[in-house]
C-alpha cells in the first residue's frame, strides 16, 4: 500500500505583522505551521522543525491534527520573524530575523518520519535540506522552497539540492536571481536546467530518460498575479521549445479579493495545499499538478482573507472546497 503521509521540514515560529489594516505580536507562524495547516485538508501531515522552552501552541496544532513528533524543543528561544506590508500589501520589508534555536536546527528524522514518501523542504539552509534528503528512504516525489537569502548565501549547496528534487516552488523575484534572467520564460528553462543537473547542449536522449523517470516542474509564484507553472515533456510535440523536448506551460491567475488583510503564509500554505493534493492522489502528472494549483491557490487566498494563521487554523474542508469550485470557474 502506498504512504500518503506528508512531511515537512521547515520553521515554526512566533511572527510579529504590521498590514495598513492590522498588527499582531508575536503570534503563531512558521513556514511549516502555514505549510501543515494547509496540507491537514488531504492527509496526515508530520511536522519536522524546532522550538524553544516559550513555544506555548503544541496544543493548538494537536487540536489541528498535525503530527508534531518531529517538532522539539530546545532550551532558548522559538524563531521570532517581524514583516512590515505596503500599502498594496505586495511589498513586504523583514524588520527583524531572531533565529533562536532554530539557529541550529539539526533535523534527525524517526524512522515513521524516513518512510514518508511525499516531502516538502521548506525554506532553511540547503545543507539542512540536503540532509533531510539523504535520510530518507524511498523518497516518491520532493518539493522545494527557497529564499534570496540562500540564493545569495549558499548557492553551491541550493544547486547540489535542486538536482535531487522533483518541485521548486518559488516567487517571481527568487526566480530571476536565481537564473541571472530578466525574462521569465528564459529563467525557467534555466532553472528547469539546473534541476536536471544537465546543461543544454546536453545529448537529448539522455535528457528524457532522465525525465520519464524524475519529473522536474518548476512553479512560479507571482502574488496577486497568480502563478505559472513549467515541466519539460519527452515530446517536443507537447509543448513550446526545449531541446528537443516540449515544455509546458501553465498560467492560473490570482483569485482576485476585496478584502486582503494580511499575505504571510501565502506561499508557503499554498505549498501546503498543492503538496497535500498530489500526497492524497499520489498523481504526479502534469494533469494532476495543475488541479493541485488550483487547490493551493483556494488555501492561499483565504489564508490571505485572515491575519496570521488564524483563518487557517479555523477553516474546514466545506469551504475551502467551495473557493475551489470559485477559482475552477475562473477557467469558464
Ligand atoms: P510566506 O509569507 O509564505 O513567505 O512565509 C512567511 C513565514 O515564513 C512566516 O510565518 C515566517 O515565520 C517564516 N519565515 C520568515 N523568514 C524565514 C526564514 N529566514 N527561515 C524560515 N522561515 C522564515
Amino acid at each position: 500500500m502506498k504512504n500518503t503521509n506528508l512531511l515537512v521540514v521547515g520553521s515554526v515560529a512566533y511572527d510579529s505583522i504590521k498590514t495598513p489594516f492590522f498588527r499582531v505580536s508575536k503570534a503563531l507562524g512558521g513556514s511549516a505551521v502555514y505549510f501543515g495547516l494547509a496540507a491537514r485538508h488531504f492527509v496526515k501531515t508530520l511536522l519536522v522543525g524546532v522550538v524553544g522552552t516559550d513555544f506555548k501552541h503544541f496544543k493548538t496544532l494537536n487540536k489541528a491534527n498535525l503530527n508534531v513528533s518531529g517538532v522539539s524543543v530546545k532550551k532558548g528561544k522559538t524563531f521570532h520573524w517581524s514583516g512590515e506590508y505596503g500599502f498594496d500589501l505586495n511589498t513586504r520589508k523583514t524588520l527583524k530575523t531572531e533565529l533562536g534555536v532554530f539557529e541550529h536546527f539539526e533535523p534527525v528524522l524517526s524512522q515513521t518520519q524516513k518512510n514518508v514518501e511525499t516531502i516538502f523542504l521548506g525554506n532553511i539552509h540547503p545543507a539542512i535540506q540536503l540532509s533531510v534528503l539523504e535520510q530518507l528512504q524511498k523518497p516518491r516525489f520532493v518539493g522545494l522552497d527557497t529564499m534570496n537569502f540562500w540564493i545569495e548565501k549558499a548557492l553551491p549547496e541550493l544547486k547540489q539540492v535542486l538536482k535531487k528534487i522533483n518541485l521548486l516552488v518559488i516567487n517571481d523575484s527568487e526566480a530571476r536571481e536565481l537564473s541571472g534572467e530578466t525574462n521569465l520564460l528564459v529563467a525557467a528553462k534555466k532553472i528547469l536546467g539546473m534541476m536536471r543537473g544537465t546543461n543544454s547542449h546536453a545529448n537529448k536522449k539522455h535528457i528524457i530518460k532522465k525525465i520519464l523517470g524524475h519529473s522536474k516542474t518548476l512553479i512560479i509564484k507571482q502574488g496577486e498575479h497568480g502563478l505559472l507553472m513549467f515541466s519539460f515533456v519527452p515530446s517536443p510535440s507537447e509543448g513550446r521549445d526545449g531541446e528537443g523536448l516540449g515544455l509546458k506551460i501553465f498560467n492560473l491567475p490570482g483569485f482576485l479579493l476585496e478584502n486582503p488583510i494580511d499575505p504571510t503564509g501565502a506561499g508557503d500554505s499554498f505549498a501546503g495545499g498543492l503538496m497535500g493534493y498530489l500526497a492524497k492522489t499520489q498523481d504526479f502528472s502534469w494533469s494532476n499538478m495543475k488541479t493541485a494549483c488550483l487547490w493551493g491557490s483556494s488555501v492561499a487566498s483565504l489564508c490571505v482573507e485572515g491575519k496570521g494563521a488564524e483563518s487557517l487554523e479555523k477553516l474546514d474542508f466545506k469551504k475551502l472546497k467551495k473557493r475551489m469550485g470559485e477559482i475552477e470557474r475562473l477557467k469558464d
